[in-house]
This record gives C-alpha cells, structure tokens and sequence, in this order.
C-alpha cells in the first residue's frame, strides 16, 4: 500500500547539530537529544521570513 501522506512528510534536522530528529509533517516543537537545543518547525504558509534559498 502506499500512501500519499508519506511525501508529505519531511526530514527535520536539528539547527545547532542537524541531528535528524525524525520526520515530520505540519508543524513540530521538537528538543535535540543530543544538544538538548529546541527546534521549532512551522509549516511553509506559516513562515514569514524571506524566501532565500537554502
Ligand atoms: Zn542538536
């Protein structure tokens, strides 16, 4: 079976250490286990930041 919602899904890094914290969809709050630093994720719509490139 496949489902669609797997392509939604996400890979989210830790900003300080870019340990993979897991996958995700929508938005997330999730604490590094490695660095103990907290990662916010928003959903795209929801940023309001500028739209530089990665
Ligand atoms: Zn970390």
């Amino acid at each position: 079976m496949v489902t669609k919602e797997v392509e939604m899904m996400q890979e989210f890094r830790c900003s300080k250490c870019n340990k993979l914290l897991g996958k995700i969809e929508g938005r997330a709050e999730i604490v590094c286990i490695r660095c103990k630093t907290l990662n916010i994720h928003k959903e795209a719509h929801e940023a309001h930041e500028t739209k530089d490139c990665d």
